[in-house]
C-alpha cells in the first residue's frame, strides 16, 4: 500500500495503513503522508490514528443507537396515530390506545432524559471537593426510590421484593449529589428490576481501612455471565433486553453509573456470580469522605 502511494506521486492526500502488528482485539492505524520539499527530497510524517480511528467509530455506533432507540416507539406511535386516524374506534379501545401511545411516549423521554444527564456531566467541571451531603441522605432516597420500584413492577398476589439497606451510617460524602444520587440508585433500581418478585436486595456501607469506602448492592437475581461484564457499562449494551424493556430501561443506566463515578474518583466492580445473582461494588476514595 506504502509502496503504491509512494510510486503513484501524489502526496496532496496521506494514505491510512494497517499498524505491522495490528489484530482485530488491538487494531493499530497509522495515517502516512509524504510532503516533497527542497530538491527531490521527502518528508514522512507517520501518525498513530488508532485512539482517533475508535472515537470515529463509536461516534457513529452512537448516533445509530440513539436514532434506533428513538424510531422504535416513534414508529409504534406513528401506527396509533393513523389507527386513531382511520378506524371508527369506540371509546374503550381509543382509551387504550392513548394509554399505549403514552408508554411509547414515555419511553423515548426517558432515552432523551438520560441522554441530557449523560451531556450535561461530559460538558460540566468536575465534581467539587467542598460540597458534603451526608451519606445517610443520599441511602435513604436511594431505599425509598427502591421501595418505591418494587411495589410498581411487583405483579398482584406476588411477594414483594426484600430489600435491606444499612440502618445507620453516619459520615459525609464530597461531590455533586445529584450525580451521586444517579450513581447509587440507579444499581438499586437494576438489582430490583433484575431480580424476581421475593428475591432478597442487600445494601451495604462501610469504611474500609485505607479510608476509602465501599458501597455494595447484592441481589439475588438472573446475575450477569462474564463475557458480557467488560462491556456492560457501554451505552445501550443490554444483556436481557425484554426485561430492560418492560422494566422501562433506556440501556444507559450504568452508563450513568460509571461516568458520575468517574468523575468522583470513584470505582466500579462488578463480581461476576452467574446463576447466584449479581453484585455491584463502588469504592469511594478517602479524600472525598469526613466523620
Ligand atoms: P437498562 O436500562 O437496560 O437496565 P443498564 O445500563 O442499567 O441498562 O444495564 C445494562 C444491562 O445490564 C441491562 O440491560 C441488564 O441486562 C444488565 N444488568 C444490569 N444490572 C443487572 C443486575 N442487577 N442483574 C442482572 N443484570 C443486570
Amino acid at each position: 500500500q506504502f509502496t503504491a502511494y509512494y510510486t503513484s506521486r501524489d502526496y496532496a492526500q496521506g494514505v491510512n495503513l494497517q499498524g505491522r502488528e495490528s489484530t482485530s482485539s488491538r487494531p493499530v492505524q497509522l495515517s502516512v503522508h509524504l510532503h516533497p520539499y527542497g530538491d527531490g527530497r521527502c518528508l514522512l510524517l507517520s501518525r498513530d490514528i488508532t485512539a482517533l480511528e475508535q472515537a470515529e467509530a463509536m461516534r457513529r455506533d452512537f448516533v445509530a443507537n440513539v436514532s434506533h432507540e428513538i424510531r422504535t416507539p416513534l414508529t409504534v406511535l406513528m401506527g396509533f396515530i393513523e389507527t386513531l386516524q382511520t378506524l371508527p374506534l369506540s371509546d374503550e379501545e381509543r382509551e387504550r390506545y392513548l394509554g399505549l401511545m403514552g408508554q411509547q411516549a414515555a419511553r423515548m423521554q426517558s432515552v432523551v432524559q438520560d441522554l441530557l444527564t449523560l451531556s450535561r456531566m461530559e460538558g460540566s467541571p468536575p465534581p467539587s471537593l467542598t460540597e458534603w451531603t451526608p451519606v445517610r441522605h443520599l441511602l435513604a432516597r436511594c431505599e425509598e426510590e427502591a421501595r418505591a420500584l418494587t411495589r410498581l413492577l411487583t405483579p398482584e398476589g406476588a411477594a414483594p421484593h426484600q430489600i435491606h439497606f444499612p440502618a445507620e451510617v453516619p459520615g459525609d460524602i464530597a461531590g455533586a449529589p445529584a450525580e451521586l444520587h444517579s450513581a447509587l440508585s440507579n444499581l438499586a433500581a437494576n438489582a430490583v428490576r433484575y431480580t424476581p418478585a421475593g428475591g432478597v436486595i442487600t445494601v451495604t456501607w462501610q469504611r474500609l481501612n485505607s479510608g476509602a469506602a465501599r458501597f455494595a448492592v447484592r441481589d439475588t437475581g438472573m446475575g450477569i455471565a462474564p463475557e458480557h461484564l467488560p462491556r456492560i457499562t457501554e451505552r445501550f449494551y443490554r444483556v436481557d433486553r425484554s426485561r430492560s424493556r418492560e422494566t422501562g430501561g433506556t440501556g444507559l443506566g450504568l452508563a450513568i453509573v460509571k461516568h458520575a463515578l468517574q468523575r468522583h474518583g470513584a470505582q466500579l466492580h462488578i463480581p461476576s456470580t452467574v446463576g447466584q445473582g449479581s453484585e455491584f461494588e463502588i469504592i469511594f476514595p478517602p479524600n472525598r469522605l469526613r466523620g
